[in-house]
């Protein structure tokens, strides 16, 4: 299939309340472009280079999303430009993108990165972790971000009972936080899951391969 029938096949099957971040990871630029050109505007990258090598030759209206673990000392190098950091797994990280935002007279858009896999190798806050630094951020800590909800991966199982149960935890937490600051953001799904990660209430799907084609590496 081409990327275009891919695509298509993609948008048909989102409900219109539900936004699509193209995982763009070890693609060119120039089949970023190819997308683009096709509509599609939002796009996700895990690595902070690879980020860096690709906005500047791509258009800028692409709202990047920063979607993998990022190191505080390499916060500076993105804050200027970067639309949402999904991938907020630390309260050392969060001080970090508001010191760079600050410094870059903007807020930057975030979501807190919620380890609900079963697995162990994934990076992420507990639910614990998260309420804590969510009540430091209502109380008025942060100033410089925006918290606009939540963002997690189920583990890679093919038990999609298991995959429906954490996300779940996700939801609940999404839903229980929302009670004191509504959120906007629930990030969940890609592209083996967001079928699933959509009908337990995710607005938000981070599909790469499903629309590029298989990658050789992660
Ligand atoms: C790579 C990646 C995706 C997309 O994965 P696909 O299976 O290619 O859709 C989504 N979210 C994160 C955090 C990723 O690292």
């Amino acid at each position: 299939m081409s990327l275009e029938q891919n695509y298509q096949n993609i948008l048909s099957q989102l409900p219109q309340n539900v936004k699509l971040v193209a995982v763009s990871k070890t693609n060119p630029a120039f089949k970023i472009k190819e997308l683009y050109d096709l509509g599609q505007k939002a796009f996700g990258e895990n690595k902070v280079q690879e980020l860096l090598e690709k906005q500047p030759v791509l258009p800028n209206d692409i709202e990047w999303h920063l979607i993998g673990h990022l190191q505080t000392n390499k916060v500076k190098y993105i804050a200027s430009f970067i639309s949402m950091i999904e991938s907020i797994d630390s309260e050392k990280l969060l001080k970090e993108v508001d010191k760079e935002a600050a410094k870059n007279n903007r807020k930057i858009n975030i979501l807190l990165q919620v380890k609900i896999a079963k697995e162990d190798t994934k990076f992420g806050l507990t639910t614990n972790e998260a309420k804590d630094i969510f009540s430091q951020y209502l109380a008025g800590n942060f100033p410089n971000v925006e918290i606009k909800g939540l963002m997690g991966m189920a583990s890679f199982v093919d038990d999609e009972t298991q995959i429906r149960e954490e996300f779940s935890i996700l939801k609940n937490l999404f839903d229980e936080l929302s009670q004191l600051k509504p959120l906007k953001t629930l990030s969940m799904g890609m592209s083996g899951d967001f079928p699933i990660a959509i009908e337990s209430g995710s607005n938000s799907v981070r599909v790469g391969s499903a629309i590029f084609g298989e990658r050789n590496y992660v």
